[in-house]
């Protein structure tokens, strides 16, 4: 960290990336930023693009140095001047700092001339294209790299004659000069650096004029037969996305032009740049056979990005400690544009299984956190992004349009957008406004569901009369983590008694809430405080709850409350309130009767979990094969495709004894084939691999031979560098896992996770527990280094296989040994472990 001082004024403290103090300080010194920027782009990926840059701003505050951002080797910043004199700057840990001596109060003029750099322009042979978010403007140009600190931007490119472009601003003329032409784009309208994004190179253009509206789409797919088949839907679910949001909104079409550029092998499916947004093609491109799900899935990301030129765009969050607000509220509104046209799905049941599962697996560990968590330095933005964010938020904002009530909801968002309208605002900016617009009070309820962690458990209290009819029945609540929070919710509660169903919506917002309507009823038989799916919390079952859910899950018609109630199971079972065996023999007999598909496949990831964390080695050789043979019958007689072949997924996972490893072998020597069902070569590596994990003799030759069926020069890559994991030999696997140190081994982060998942998969646990310690101490080396997802990623395959006491005093003693360890890695360590301490308990309560 460096101290910049100064003889009249406080210091600023800036370190590298870009800290929310230096932030803090920009964003009240200096306003009306305009980036001028003339980049020069060669063909060839391997020349240098350099750039000029004007930069022109207002300085309120020139007691200070002016600080700018830029990570690039030092060889890449040529000349910088200000107010037109060459001066002497220094450039330290990733910012340019200009003397105060230079500046002058109001209007500045800052010249760059510096060479482009590289890391987030994504070059390919013939086309690149930037991704800037979170906080990577500044890997490639000189800039203010905030969101609060938007700004105009004015750009040139320089590119080859054949190739296209796409900005955010309108093309304003073309001029050419020789091989290269001069593209000059219109200014933008305010935009926050992350949004500022082009794409380059060798593109097809198709132009539309729908709805009367200009969109442009930018492609490279080479299948004309494809691009035709998608065209039509690709443009009506934009034009639809936009007339459906000025409608919710009241606000017009917020940016000066549309256009998007479907990229091959996107990082995400899509990135909601103004005017220019980025989507993977794949995603959009979809082949004749998709599904509905793939439809929907379609319809969901372009109404989601489009969702996002206001919800994002037009105002920005003002740190990136809000960013899940802008998440949160373009899936939201996806789901009121798109789920309408899908009557055939079942929202609320598809909404339950997508989004529940994650968020309970990280708010029942010790290691979770609030959906608002903050931020010091932008270069950590990533360790923010997890299932709290992308699983747990959506529900608490479903919760918040069902307390506040659709239309003020409505009211509220148009407030806000319109108040803040090309600038930025906090989520209490928001609250504030639905404070002051709906009856409801929801600052509080904002306190609990937002900026406090985990989540309500939930008890029904009983007493009973002498003829055993109920004289109380109450539901309490409790916060299990450390904590006394309360969270106010709305329930709807089912009680049955022996001659009664009834029905209550409860608004459950104290420690305690009495229904009195439930005096005098006959003894009760059956709870579920929780039909219709909206609740959210650990909700305690009663023994007969549980039975009846246990034996006769088929008496309930509606499948949200049969997920629910499987929801329900499940989180009793990890708190040892059922049995391994009772849940076992539960989710096994329902398998064929469960007629939701979507129920079948959340059972299948159970059963698997179960199997693998939850029973000792002599319980799964006990029930390998009951197991086997129920999903095999299964394989046999369903018809769904789809279905069948989740099935023939967790058939592979599970198989153990001789006889079902050896179908394994037939099915990928192709003595055994399934009907219906097409193996891909991917499905034809993963057989092999369970060969040699499973130790079926002969496993090296299988390798062997899939390695070299395979043509694919990165998928024959990837097989080389697994396969040491899976090897029989512990040599082996120490050194590979060794290799692993050096970060040069973990550039390809799937291969490396899936490696991972190899060296500890449950049938050789006790082998890899020595690596537990060794994998915690490289964590915040894995974490600077690799992506934002990759070091959640490398626990949870580290722990899958884990059901040890010696596992968790791993992770008790690392802990213990580091109790200074970064915040947010160690949450991502407690609740990746998570299920290995729970079913350590549990099996060694089952000693005793
Ligand atoms: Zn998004």
């Amino acid at each position: 960290m460096f101290l910049l001082s100064c003889n009249n004024a406080d210091p600023i403290l800036f370190e590298k990336g870009v800290s929310l103090e230096l932030a803090n300080h920009r964003a009240e010194s200096i306003k009306n930023i305009v980036y001028s920027l003339q980049l020069t782009i060669p063909p060839d990926e391997e020349s240098a693009i350099l750039g000029e840059e004007i930069i022109s701003l207002e300085i309120s505050d020139i007691s200070h140095p002016l600080i700018l951002d830029f990570k690039v080797p030092v060889a890449y910043l040529k000349d910088v001047s200000v107010n037109g004199k060459e001066i002497e700057y220094s450039f330290e840990d990733e910012h340019i700092i200009i003397d105060e001596e230079f500046l002058i109060l109001g209007a500045n003029i800052i010249a760059i001339s510096f060479r482009v750099g590289e890391t987030s322009l994504n070059r390919n042979e013939e086309f690149l294209y930037t991704l800037f978010v979170p906080d990577r403007a500044r890997t490639a140009f000189p800039c203010f790299d905030q969101p609060n600190l938007k700004a105009r931007y004015n750009l040139t490119l320089k590119i080859p004659k054949d190739w296209q472009a796409l900005a955010n601003g309108s093309l304003a003329r073309t001029e050419s000069n020789g091989d290269l032409k001069t593209l000059i784009f219109e200014e933008t309208l305010p935009l926050s650096t992350y949004l500022f994004d082009f794409v380059v190179g060798d593109f097809k253009v198709v132009e539309q004029e729908i709805g009367g509206r200009k969109m442009t789409m930018l492609h490279r797919e080479t299948d004309s037969i494809k691009v035709t088949r998608n065209l039509e839907a690709i443009f009506e679910l934009h034009k639809t996305s936009i007339e459906w949001l000025e409608e919710y909104t009241g606000i017009e079409y917020p940016f000066q032009k549309f256009a998007f550029a479907l990229i091959p092998s996107f990082q995400y499916g899509g990135m909601e740049h103004p005017g220019a947004i980025t989507y993977k093609a794949a995603s959009l491109f979809l082949d004749e056979s998709a599904t509905q799900n793939q439809l929907l899935g379609r319809a969901s990301l372009i109404a989601h990005e489009t969702a996002h030129m206001w919800f994002g765009d037009l105002v920005t969050m003002d740190w990136f400690s809000d960013v899940w607000m802008k998440e949160v509220f373009a899936n939201f509104m996806a789901a009121k544009i798109v789920n309408p046209s899908f009557p055939e799905i079942n929202h609320d049941l598809r909404f339950l299984l997508a989004h529940y599962p994650g968020a309970y697996a990280v708010d029942r560990s010790s290691g979770t956190h609030p959906i608002q968590q903050p931020l010091a330095n932008l270069k950590d933005a990533g360790t923010l992004y997890g299932s709290i964010i992308y699983q747990k938020a959506p529900i608490v904002m479903r919760k918040l349009e069902r307390r506040i009530g659709k239309d003020m909801m409505r009211q509220g968002l148009r407030e806000y957008l319109s108040e803040f309208a090309y600038g930025n605002a906090s989520w209490d900016d928001l609250i504030g406004i639905l404070d002051s617009v709906s009856e409801e009070k929801v600052t509080n309820w904002s306190n609990q569901w937002v900026k406090s962690k985990g989540m309500p458990s939930i008890f029904p209290y009983f007493r009973t009369r002498k003829d055993s009819s109920i004289r109380e029945f109450s539901l309490h609540q409790r916060d299990f983590n450390d904590g006394d929070n309360i969270w106010s919710q709305q329930l709807s509660v089912m009680l049955e008694t022996e001659d009664t169903i009834n029905y209550y919506d409860l608004d459950f917002s104290n420690e305690m809430v009495e229904i009195d309507e439930a005096k005098g009823l006959r003894k009760a038989s059956f709870l579920i405080c929780n039909t219709k799916g909206y609740g959210y919390g650990y909700f305690r079952l009663g023994p007969l709850t549980r039975e009846r859910l246990l034996n006769s899950m088929y008496d309930f018609e509606d499948p949200v409350l049969r997920g629910v109630g499987w929801m329900g199971l499940w989180e009793e079972f990890l708190r040892q309130r059922i049995e391994s065996g009772a849940m076992l023999k539960a989710i096994l007999s329902n398998l064929e009767s469960e007629p939701d598909l979507l129920i079948q496949q959340y059972l299948l990831g159970r059963l698997q979990n179960l199997y693998w964390k939850f029973l000792r080695t002599e319980q799964r050789l006990e029930q390998a094969n009951i197991i086997e043979d129920v999903l095999w019958h299964q394989i046999e007689i369903l018809s769904d495709i789809k279905l069948k072949s989740a099935y023939l997924k967790t058939y592979r996972s599970i198989a153990l004894t001789d006889e079902a490893v050896n179908i394994l072998h037939q099915l990928w020597n192709k003595e055994l084939v399934v009907e219906g069902i097409k193996l891909s070569e991917n499905d034809y590596t993963q057989l092999a691999y369970e060969l040699a994990l499973k130790q079926w003799p002969g496993y090296e030759q299988v390798l062997d031979e899939q390695l070299l069926s395979i043509e694919n020069v990165d998928r024959k890559a990837r097989m080389v560098f697994v396969r040491p994991a899976l090897s029989g030999s512990q040599d082996i696997r120490d050194a590979f896992f060794e290799s692993l140190k050096d970060v040069a081994n973990r550039e390809h982060e799937s291969w490396v996770q899936q490696a991972i998942g190899f060296l500890h998969h449950p049938l050789r646990a006790s082998q890899s527990e020595k690596y537990i310690t060794p994998t915690l101490e490289m964590l915040e080396e894995i974490q600077q280094t690799g992506d934002i997802f990759f070091p959640k990623r490398v626990l949870d395959n580290t722990f899958w296989g884990h059901q040890s006491e010696e596992a968790v005093n791993n992770v008790r003693q690392f802990l213990y040994r580091n109790n200074h360890y970064p915040e947010n890695l160690k949450n991502k360590i407690l609740q990746a472990s998570d299920l290995t301490f729970r079913a350590a308990e549990m099996l060694n309560r089952e000693d005793e």
